[in-house]
């Protein structure tokens, strides 16, 4: 068996791959992150002929060491199916001189499906293994995309049952119509007053509660996280910067190892932690190039070493990146330490008493290869018309984010040349009423479901399932609580 998977907070604490994801968080609220990344051991050009699956095995295999390998391709065959409606998975094209790596093909037309297609697979293989006789309860706070995804992932799987937390008010109108309609019967949601870091606070808190834990242990059940927290989230995730540069290799655009920028929309840090992962696997990556909304504050701690969750709150068009704590950089933060969990658990123990913390300039100096910026939602507006009025293409409000970010980092440093993949993290149809009125301000008369019809019109890709879906479903969750009944509810949803 290879290595192993060790706390971020504290470093006597490990775990196999299969104990990681079966735990989600480690103890003391730490997150597990693997004591090595081993380089890829087949080669770029051999990468290039494979499809989406073979590739995802050749990382996974890396990193998920305790799974066989047959467990593995059970995993990945079970997930990378017909669900997707595009057979190559993640098909990669160019548009406003970037490589926009469509990441919306799943299930539920969000990145997400890329994780949470896969990840109640790789739960219920590691509880096989573990002997768990539990039913596994998936607790997940979203900020809109998540949420769904997770749904449609552990929906009538059994032996698992899924709670699912997003901010009442923040989220879109079709994010929220898919949650709320979902039929599987292992399935709960609600809604919070409060933002989506409330909502991530209180699962986190959740599982952290040794008394509540050992209530749950007594009555059959034991929690599990599909947030990006878990490392069963992350190293799915590695798996599409392999694949999309490799796609770029089979077809003429660069030569294996050409260094690429990537430009990742980011929230809570788990996509673009996943790019810093396949860049140490063997992906010759320049730049991360870390794009955020109004709630800025990753642009902030790039630019100056100080994380500083205190400020407002901003509700924008790119609501599932409307987070101030992004978890995932505590395994960034960790890495640059020194792959010190004491210097680690000092710096989030100050975030959580003081809501900031400075790194020192050594760590600033190893976050040499991450940009960060940021765009308004007015730029986003901008940035999907000017985006529409070249060729056609329409993107999603995330996505935005990403192309106007790129066009302020080539502007910024200069670098125009170095081919650079885009990760467009969400359909249009997800957010149409910002896109659509991005496009023309007059299309905010209209109702959702026209709307629909008329992007379908406007840029000629068929409408999603998952819209179809949705349009006439009836609403089946319709909790709403304050934060502080998180427990409550779900208590009650477990009927202990
Ligand atoms: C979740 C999400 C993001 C942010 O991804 P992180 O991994 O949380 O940084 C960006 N765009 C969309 C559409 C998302 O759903």
């Amino acid at each position: 068996m290879g290595f192993l998977y060790r706390s971020t907070r504290n470093s006597e604490e490990t775990a196999t791959a299969s104990e990681a994801i079966l735990k989600g968080l480690a103890n003391e609220g730490g997150l597990f992150v693997p004591d090595e990344i081993p380089e890829l051991d087949v080669s770029f050009e051999e990468l290039s002929k494979m499809n989406y699956r073979e590739v995802a095995f050749e990382v996974m295999k890396l990193m998920l060491t305790d799974f066989t390998d047959e467990e593995l391709r059970y995993c990945i065959n079970s997930a990378y199916d017909s669900k997707f409606d595009n057979e190559l998975i993640v098909p990669v094209k160019y548009h406003h001189g970037a490589y926009i790596m469509e990441l919306f093909h799943g299930k539920t037309i969000a990145f997400k499906d890329m994780a949470l297609s896969i990840l109640p697979y790789l739960m219920t293989t590691a509880a096989r293994k573990n002997n768990i006789s539990n039913e596994i309860v998936i607790l997940t706070a979203t900020s809109g995309d998540t949420g769904k995804a997770a749904l449609a992932g552990f929906a009538d799987v059994p032996g698992t049952k899924i709670a699912v937390f997003y901010p009442k008010n923040g989220v879109s109108p079709i994010q929220e119509k898919q949650m709320v309609t979902e039929r599987g019967k292992n399935t709960f949601v609600a809604g919070i007053t409060g933002n989506f870091d409330d909502a991530q606070t209180g699962v986190k808190l959740m599982f952290q509660d040794k008394a509540l834990n050992e209530e749950l242990n007594s009555k059959g059940f034991q929690f599990s996280s599909a947030n990006s927290i878990n490392i069963g989230r992350l190293v799915p995730q590695i798996v599409y910067y392999v694949y999309s540069y490799t796609r770029l290799i089979a077809s003429g655009k660069i030569k294996a190892g050409d260094k690429i920028n990537v430009v990742v929309p980011t929230g809570n840090f788990g996509n673009i932690l996943a790019a810093y992962y396949a860049s140490l696997m063997g992906v010759p990556v320049d730049r991360f190039i870390c794009a955020s909304n109004d709630n800025k504050v990753l642009y902030d701690f790039f630019t100056t070493g100080t994380y500083d969750r205190n400020r407002d709150f901003i509700l924008t068009s790119s609501p599932s990146m409307d987070i101030l704590i992004s978890s995932n950089l505590e395994r960034l933060i960790y890495r640059i330490a020194g792959n010190s969990a004491e210097d680690n658990a000092e710096f989030m123990k100050q975030l959580s008493e003081t809501g900031r913390y400075k790194i020192t300039d050594q760590m600033k100096k190893n976050l040499f290869h991450f940009y960060g910026n940021f765009a308004t939602s007015d730029e986003v507006a901008k940035t999907i018309r000017k985006v529409y009025d070249e060729d056609g293409y329409v993107i999603d409000t995330h996505t935005a984010v990403a192309v106007n970010v790129y066009d302020k980092f080539k502007e910024e440093t200069g670098d125009k040349d170095t081919p650079t993949l885009i990760a467009s993290t969400a359909s249009p149809y997800k957010f149409t009423r910002s896109v659509m009125t991005a496009i023309n301000p007059a299309y905010d008369a209209k109702g959702d479901f026209e709307l629909v019809d008329e992007l379908a019109r406007l840029s000629a890709v068929k409408i999603p399932q998952a819209i179809e879906d949705i349009r006439s479903a009836e609403v089946l969750h319709k909790t709403v609580c304050d934060k502080e009944d998180m427990e409550k509810v779900v208590k009650g949803f477990l009927g202990i």
